[in-house]
């Protein structure tokens, strides 16, 4: 088994959406804001090589969307998905299997592409099936309107029509070594891949923990349904992670991957900060 950090690009939010009730004179320190007060996010997908599985978890926002809607979010950067899985020797017919762990655009946009003259959505990885847990998708297909702007049916509704949707819960097993850990904060029901590779155990943090600057418990995005929640379930898995030595991946950091934890008399830390790249040599 191998892994390899994907990054689909880089995008910019809010500075003070991202860090929720967090003064910007603090939050500024570790994430500085342009003159709009937006903040550059990666968008950091992981891809699984297991055997005959090619698995993608996330796939960034794509580029399906209006000209308008991108300078809203200001993809930008020299990194992109194709890029990426090129860059390893892999196309994106090759993926099996395609891990969305939630639906909000910046994780499945990338999902569905417009066929060649844009006359339909189509699935962008066509020898892939698609894992969502089910929960969320009924949470995702009838959105409340805080979220709605969130989840676009055009990248979720192709999925099913294709027939490539599967369903994902917390006893699913795509491969043994991907294990899932379902959190209720950010949205309803997403999912954190939890990975076995070497020695190490992996956990994908998705919205969770979107950068190292979101470590403290308190600093909780403003998007999040539930932040209170958030509060318990950032609180329990970085318990977790410290006392059996997870590495955690950032999905948005905008530079840094994975990261070792140390407890400190603040909370988790981070000790040390490593790539998936320096694993595999
Ligand atoms: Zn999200």
């Amino acid at each position: 088994m191998k892994l390899y950090s994907i990054n689909t690009g880089h995008f910019k939010l809010d500075g003070g959406a991202m860090f929720g009730v967090v003064p910007k004179s603090i939050w500024q320190k570790t994430n500085p804001a342009d003159e709009n007060n937006m903040c550059s996010w990666a968008l950091r997908c992981l891809l699984i090589e297991s055997g005959k599985r090619l698995i993608l978890i996330d796939t960034g926002m794509g580029n399906k969307q209006s000209e308008t809607f991108f300078g809203y979010y200001y993809l930008h950067g020299n990194d992109s998905l194709d890029g990426s899985l090129k860059k390893y020797g892999f196309h994106r017919d090759d993926v099996t299997d395609v891990l969305l762990t939630h639906l909000h655009f910046d994780h499945c946009g990338g999902s569905i592409i417009y066929n060649t003259d844009r006359t339909q959505l189509q699935p962008a990885f066509k020898n892939a099936q698609y894992w969502c847990h089910p929960q969320h998708w009924n949470w995702a297909i009838n959105p409340n309107p805080r979220e709605k702007a969130s989840f676009l049916k055009e990248n979720i509704l192709p999925i099913q029509e294709s027939g490539q949707l599967n369903w994902l819960n917390d006893t699913t097993s795509i491969i043994p070594e991907l294990k899932t850990i379902v959190v209720n904060g950010h949205t309803e029901s997403m999912v954190l891949p939890l990975i076995q590779y070497q020695h190490h155990q992996i956990l994908y943090l998705a919205d969770l923990i979107p950068s190292v600057g979101h470590l403290p418990i308190p600093y909780v995005m403003g998007y999040d349904v539930r932040p209170l929640e958030t509060l318990n379930e950032k609180t329990n898995l970085l318990n977790q992670a410290l006392a059996e030595n997870w590495l955690l991946f950032f999905e948005h950091d905008p530079s840094v991957e994975l990261i070792s934890l140390k407890l400190t008399e603040r909370g988790a830390r981070a000790n040390e900060y490593l790539t998936i790249h320096q694993l595999n040599s």
